[in-house]
């Protein structure tokens, strides 16, 4: 089948790879010069397939009124006169209980097995070093032994998921990761999962563009704007850009914060709000930590990525973009503080930021869209690196079966 993937952040690649695998014809577009150039491109680079938990949950709603009164220095949500936020907004509150929150917890829990299997497949199938280039294992810091019981009585349900995660005491979390003697903040201990690993967004996408291009023939246009959707009776028939119009028989939405601009030429609309964060690059310390370290009081995590640390993190709604920078200096000043021996501070700072297209549920949207032959792969919010190659064969097996 002839099918068009919109949009070549990480969401895009990897389903136009499984599309391009699965023997279809595949063209990506996007307006952006290469892949991965906006929410994909230097993230936080956690395949956190044991963390794929939903943001709403009763204690979240607990907080929530610290967030948007400016009280907790890793989340921050201003008021605006955007409509959208309120909508969004109301059904984040209708998720927050603790039934919503274990349906939510299942079906991430889903995708991610789906996606931690069907990464390692990736994994065999694309250059060697792409996706074994640092350690794994992801250890979350947690303060008091009730945090660690609260994390730790999840351990069972992904137990059950093929997502081990153990609980570990504060001298077990420094056998794991020596470089947490040189931590200067309180904790208790930790979660550890070994399965859980790093991956750098933009060599994975390089690859997989790559990879696809030369053995399944898929095809990137670069930019190109698109504009909107091309229909012959009822279906869909192609998509109009700002370089021509391109003839398919499907479409594969993955235009991230996106979608809506073009959704709206065909009067739809998906519940999809941006929600800035921040990452950091920099040299190795004199104690660089080998595993991923989340520690989710400051919001924040270290991975290590070959030669260097991405500490990346924070969570703000509305922020003007004349904040950027202060944010930046708080994730660094915060990281130094508390672990001043992981990355040389002092470099040349590497600031980037992010607006992860965030679902109230934290699921993202993977279905067929409103129109015969769309098909929708968006709202990936804080985890679309972990959960874009289960996505992928979602969206191929659906693809199949109509
Ligand atoms: C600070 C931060 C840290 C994160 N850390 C992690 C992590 O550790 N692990 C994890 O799993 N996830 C993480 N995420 C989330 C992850 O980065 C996102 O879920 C993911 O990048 C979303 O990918 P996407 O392809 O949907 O969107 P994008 O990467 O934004 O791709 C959308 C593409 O659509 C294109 N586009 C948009 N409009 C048009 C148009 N009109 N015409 C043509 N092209 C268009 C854009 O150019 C872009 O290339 C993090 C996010 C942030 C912000």
């Amino acid at each position: 089948m002839k099918i068009l993937v919109l949009g070549a952040g990480v969401i895009g690649v990897t389903t136009a790879y499984a599309l391009g695998r699965a023997g279809h014809e595949v063209t990506v577009l996007d307006k952006a010069d290469d892949v991965a150039q906006i929410t994909s491109n230097a993230n936080g680079a956690q395949l956190a397939y044991s963390y794929a938990e939903p943001f709403a949950c009763p204690e979240t709603l607990k907080k929530l009124p610290g967030y948007l009164l400016g009280k907790d220095p890793g989340i921050s949500m201003k008021l605006t006169g955007d409509l959208g936020f309120y909508r969004w907004g109301l059904t984040f509150i209708r998720n927050c209980t603790r039934a919503r929150e274990t349906e939510n917890l299942h079906a991430m829990l889903t995708l991610a097995a789906k996606s931690s299997a069907a990464m390692q497949q990736l994994a065999r199938e694309l250059p060697q070093g792409i996706m074994s280039q640092s350690p794994s294992g992801k250890l979350i810091l947690t303060r008091t032994q009730d945090e660690l019981n609260a994390y730790g009585a999840l351990a069972d349900i992904k137990e059950n998921y093929g997502l081990p995660i153990q609980m570990l005491d504060k001298s077990a979390c420094i056998d794991v990761e020596p470089a947490l003697a040189h931590w200067q903040g309180d904790f208790c201990g930790g979660l550890y999962a070994k399965g859980d690993s790093v991956l750098e967004p933009i060599a994975f996408c390089k690859a997989l563009q790559s990879v696809g291009v030369q053995k399944y023939a898929v095809t990137y246009k670069f930019n190109h704007d698109i504009l909107r959707l091309q229909m012959n009776g009822g279906s869909v028939s192609g998509v109009v850009t700002d370089k021509g119009v391109f003839d398919c028989e499907a479409v594969v939405l993955c235009l991230g914060n996106d979608a809506n601009a073009f959704l709206k030429s065909i009067q739809d609309k998906q519940n999809i709000y941006p929600m800035q964060g921040y990452s950091l690059t920099l040299p190795l310390g004199d104690h660089p930590p080998q595993t991923s370290i989340t520690d989710p009081k400051n919001k924040f995590v270290f991975a290590k990525i070959g030669d260097k640390i991405r500490i990346a993190g924070l969570l703000d709604a509305n922020l003007p973009d004349t904040e950027i920078a202060k944010r930046g200096q708080h994730l660094l000043e915060t990281a130094r503080k508390y672990w001043p021996g992981a990355a040389n501070y002092d470099a040349e700072i590497n600031l980037w930021s992010g607006r992860r297209p965030m679902t109230p549920s934290s699921l993202p949207i993977v279905r067929p869209g409103k129109i015969d032959g769309l098909y929708y792969n968006i709202g990936h919010g804080s985890l679309g690196l972990t959960l874009a190659a289960g996505c992928a064969e979602l969206i191929t097996d659906m693809i199949a079966e109509n």
